[in-house]
């Protein structure tokens, strides 16, 4: 029959980083089939009409027919997992297909999840279930819609066959799209088999990818490192500013491009708790909501010691720049956790005292029990007196709130524009930054279980809430509710 040929593959890291993957092909199912398919991205990719009504899709997206132009690998990468070394996980149930030049010009990786077994699988089935597919799909276009850099959902479809996880579940391949899969634990990979040479191409490769402009800088791997550095700060910053809580901040799961990957056991907190931790398998809280840029600075210290033999000839100078990089690292965060929040709380330049204001803010919303969520979008009706409603109305101790909102208004006062900034352009700049709608644990794990059993109708309707988080959409007000008191303390599973 006619060649499949959905995509214009241009596969780089196939032609340029030999040692860091293996040739591979996705197994055979019995009966794919596509459950959710996101066209407008598959339109960003180039994708046209005839290939996305081809009854070949489904085939190609759980890995078992290759598109012309794909060169299926299995990634290798090390990593460390909750704080102890892997020297060899790699890519043990997912494939990267190749990558594709979007419409605007920018390269991006097709790779899937749940694709089989693969020379990393160590003791894995290679497969994925349906429920956490559709839990990556919907994340990646919750945190797209929501702003932060993220993979993003391209497809998920079931396989047809069953999977043995505590029961008996529908198998599933997710189909994502990242600017690409380069992660710190691929350079744990090279550093740890000694391969110094492997290692300066990847710092070439990665920069060439991601930091173009830094391509010809006189210290190649030093200027990789910082500039992980700052993505890194950048996005745990603004995952603390929707209450996100990735829970398996391990080394093979931070990217080189400053993208959120690998959306398993996370979840968005609703009532403020720095110490929240959702996941499962995280006994100590390690990966708990206010760890989380401790965390990325500990995972920059594995980055630093990977590069290390090319961030100096000398091993004492290549240690004192490492260490310059991880020192700077709190400034750098701070500054970004500064901007987002400011934001948040409608300013528009960062001032002396700021970061003791936001910080109590955070204090009273914690004490308060307040939901994270709908304070902040609360606390922009505050703003403006004229609007109705206002954070007051979420607590019965509103009265506990009113001596830090007269210093946040005091503050709001003294914003430095010369035409001054009226209490609705305030409220505006706050609904802009401020959303209603997160993927709520309890409404995700309800449309979950329903599609498990079969009904995607639940799921699909979360999709579209959650994928125009900032517009109230009218019939949706239980979206923007936190958890109701008999759902009981929530865990996710990887
Ligand atoms: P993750 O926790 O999804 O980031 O995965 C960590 C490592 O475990 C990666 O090397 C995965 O490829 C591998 N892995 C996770 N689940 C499976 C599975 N079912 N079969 C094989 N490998 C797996
Ligand atoms: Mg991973
Ligand atoms: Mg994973």
């Amino acid at each position: 029959s006619k060649v499949f040929s959905p995509f214009q593959f241009d596969n780089s890291f196939v032609r340029h980083m030999e040692g860091f993957f293996e040739p591979w092909q996705g197994a055979r199912v019995p009966a794919p089939a596509m459950v959710c398919f996101n066209q407008q991205l598959a339109e960003e990719l180039g994708m046209d009409a005839d290939a996305m009504e081809d009854s070949r899709l489904a085939a190609f997206f759980c890995g078992m027919l290759t598109a012309e132009g794909s060169e299926p690998v299995a990634m290798a990468y090390a990593g460390h997992q909750f704080g102890g070394f892997s020297p060899r996980l790699g890519d043990g149930r997912a494939l990267l297909l190749g990558e594709v030049k979007d419409i605007y010009g920018r390269r991006r990786d097709l790779h899937l999840k749940g694709s089989g077994r693969t020379q990393f699988s160590r003791g894995g089935d290679g497969k994925a279930v349906l429920g956490p597919v559709l839990r990556e799909y919907l994340m990646g276009e919750a945190m797209h819609a929501l702003g932060i850099p993220t993979t993003r959902a391209l497809a998920a479809v079931t396989t047809g066959e069953d999977i043995y996880r505590d029961g008996i579940k529908p198998g599933a391949v997710l189909a994502r799209v990242a600017s690409s899969h380069i992660r710190v634990g691929t350079f744990e990979y090279a550093a740890a088999r000694g391969d110094h040479e492997g290692l300066r191409e990847l710092v070439n490769y990665s920069l060439k990818r991601h930091y173009p402009e830094l391509v010809s800088d006189e210290a190649p791997a030093l200027a990789l490192l910082n500039a992980v550095s700052r993505a890194q700060a950048k996005l745990v910053a603004r995952w603390m500013g929707i209450g996100f809580i990735h829970g398996v901040m391990n080394t093979d799961n931070v990217t080189i491009s400053g993208e959120a990957i690998d959306y398993g056991p996370c979840a968005f907190m609703d009532t403020y708790d720095a110490r929240t931790v959702f996941s499962s398998i995280d006994h100590d809280g390690r990966y708990a909501y206010g760890n989380q840029p401790g965390i990325a600075r500990w995972n920059l210290a594995r980055f630093a010691e990977a590069l290390l033999p090319l961030l100096a000839e000398d091993e004492t100078e290549a240690l004192a720049h490492a260490q310059s990089v991880l020192d700077g690292f709190a400034e750098v965060y701070t500054n970004e956790w500064l901007a987002v929040f400011a934001a948040k709380f409608g300013l528009k330049t960062v001032q002396d005292g700021d970061l003791e204001l936001f910080m109590d803010f955070l204090t009273l919303l914690g004490e308060l029990r307040l939901d994270f969520t709908q304070a902040f979008r609360a606390l922009a009706d505050s703003a403006n007196s004229a609007a109705p409603g206002g954070i007051e109305a979420l607590t019965p101790d509103s009265s506990r709130l009113a001596p830090w909102l007269a210093r946040w208004h005091e503050r709001l006062g003294r914003e430095q524009t010369s035409e001054a900034v009226s209490a609705a352009q305030v409220r505006t700049l706050m609904l802009s930054v401020n959303p209603v709608y997160i993927p709520r644990n309890h409404l995700l794990q309800g449309a979950l279980d329903s599609a498990e059993a079969g009904d995607m109708a639940a799921f699909e309707r979360l999709l579209e809430v959650v994928c125009r988080p900032f517009e109230e959409q009218e019939g949706c007000e239980a979206y923007g509710q936190g958890a109701p008191q008999d759902f009981g303390p929530f865990r996710t599973f990887c």
